[in-house]
């Protein structure tokens, strides 16, 4: 397995930044104005300097210059770091794994935005980012289904499996079929609908309208060809600390909320996974609406996927751990 940490950095001190770090041989580009990454091999000391290197820059105060320099910019940040950590395994290492961590691509932005109906009820009164239940049938983009990526020109009808940011997973039928047909459980095939416009999120703060909200949803035509795969399996709470999964980010003390993402291999509890096919942890993770569970396909499962030769995700090995 090789494990590499990518930097996506912006802020005012970017430019500075960027001197600094080609003078220490790492190669770092401006993607945008005022935004650049790098990246290194993890753990390196390449990656040590980096992080003792980008902590100086997110403390340092502003001069004058620095408020002049700003002016009219959007004002005086000292440096935003986003980091995304990505592992590359060998075809060994994954058919080894017992279970497997299942990642899936982003493309289909947030589907209360298009009005898929949530509860909002159960929502942690302390950090507010717990799951919510959704109460009606999902209802996405229309367009990201059907039309052509606005910045990739990628068509998003040539993957099998894509998310929304709420985590909901959308399947073609290519996928749909390969699942039905061997029989793999702790799943549901629902319908997605396609609305078109840009609509506005209502059902947060009225709660006595989710009713009529729902029905609203109907008049959406259910897309043919693409389903809405609800995992019902569960796979327990994930095992952090030492020598388990590392979580980046807090844990809120009242709820199952832990982390803003997931910095390493996924581990979880033998007799808190209930075995099935497809499963979610009942820890959620990341922040605001974007907080989700993270899902665990067992091997047969996986192997039925690659053999109907599906894409739009990939995996990590998922270490089951007997207590
Ligand atoms: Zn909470």
């Amino acid at each position: 397995m090789k494990e590499q940490i990518e930097y996506k950095v912006f802020g005012s001190n970017v430019a500075t930044v960027l001197r600094g770090l080609r003078k220490r041989g790492i190669d770092a580009s401006e993607v945008g104005e005022g935004w650049a990454t790098f990246s290194a091999p993890r753990p390196s000391p390449q990656e040590k300097m980096l992080e003792e290197f980008l902590t100086q820059f997110r403390a340092k105060k502003p001069t004058l210059i620095d408020r002049l320099n700003a002016f009219g910019t959007g004002g005086y940040v000292p440096l935003e770091v986003c980091r995304n950590i990505s592992r590359e395994y060998s075809e060994e290492e994954i058919n080894a794994a017992e279970a497997l961590h299942l990642l899936i691509e982003e493309r289909l932005g947030r589907a209360e935005q298009y009005g898929t109906v949530y509860d909002y009820s159960s929502v942690c009164k302390k950090c507010s980012w717990n799951y919510r239940r959704q109460v009606s049938d999902l209802v996405v983009d229309r367009a990201a289904l059907f039309e052509p990526d606005p910045d990739t020109g990628q068509r998003p009808g040539l993957v099998d499996f894509l998310q929304t940011y709420e985590g909901h997973v959308v399947i073609s039928g290519r996928a749909k079929e390969a699942i039905k047909g061997a029989q793999l459980t702790g799943c549901h095939v629902g319908v997605v609908r396609g609305a078109t416009g840009d609509l506005q999120v209502v059902s947060r703060f009225q709660p006595e309208k989710i009713a009529d909200l729902v029905s609203a949803t109907m008049r959406w035509p259910v897309l043919d060809g693409w389903h809405h795969l609800q995992i019902t399996g569960t796979a327990g709470r994930i095992i952090t600390g030492p020598g388990a999964s590392a979580v980046f980010g807090m844990r809120c003390p009242a709820c199952t909320w832990i982390g803003e993402q997931l910095d390493s291999e996924l581990f979880i509890h033998r007799e808190k996974w209930d075995g099935t096919d497809w499963a979610v942890t009942t820890t959620v993770l990341g922040a605001g609406f974007e907080a989700r569970p993270l899902v665990v396909v067992s091997k047969k499962c996986y192997v039925q996927l690659r053999k109907a030769m599906l894409t739009g995700f990939r995996v990590e090995p998922c270490t089951v751990i007997t207590s």
